[in-house]
């Protein structure tokens, strides 16, 4: 692009194809764009807009970010897996409404006396073994959940480092531009 001035100071950005046709400043003015030869010896956007340009290039910054960012997600989704094939507790099954419409249908000795089946036939046996299960199950599942905290934390460090290392590059070419 190249820019055509106007007799009010501004600078009207022009593309070559429109040599020859009439543009119109912020002032109002109509300014025709001179012919081709005209609008190559006019002044060149390009040389002002190149640092810009350069910002956008894939950089290192840009790696770490998506690499962070890549990595964050990906252990969501094992979070999410985690969470649904994590164990469950035992009693949980049994809602509250469940557990009181239970103790209210039974009088205390019939209770007692369902307590006693229970305790014959090795309910509690059971029950124990379900709930070392369910902890280990639970033991096992802590040091996943603590694995994938730190890998998140890791991609989290990359995509900040990402940030930063961009930031200090906006910095730096934004000072080369003023130098
Ligand atoms: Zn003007």
């Amino acid at each position: 692009m190249y820019l055509l001035p106007c007799s009010c100071g501004r600078k009207i950005p022009v593309h070559l194809r429109q040599a020859g046709e009439i543009v119109k400043c912020e002032c109002g003015t109509s300014i025709e764009v001179p012919t081709l030869s005209g609008v190559k010896k006019l002044e060149r956007l390009e040389a002002l807009v190149e640092p810009k340009i350069a910002q956008h290039h894939w950089t290192l910054g840009h790696a770490l970010i998506f690499v962070g960012g890549v990595v964050v997600l990906f252990m969501v989704g094992i979070g999410i897996y985690l969470y649904i094939s994590g164990p469950r507790d035992p009693y949980a099954s049994f809602t509250p409404e469940q557990m009181i419409q239970a103790a209210a249908t039974r009088t205390p000795i019939q209770s007692l006396r369902l307590w006693q089946m229970l305790e014959r036939s090795g309910l509690e046996h059971h029950k124990r073994g379900a709930e070392i299960a369910f902890t280990d199950m639970q033991a096992q599942y802590r040091v996943y959940w603590w694995i994938l905290f730190m890998v998140v934390g890791i991609g989290t460090a990359l995509a900040a480092a990402g940030m930063i290392v961009l930031n200090l590059k906006k910095k730096k070419t934004g000072g080369a531009a003023r130098a």
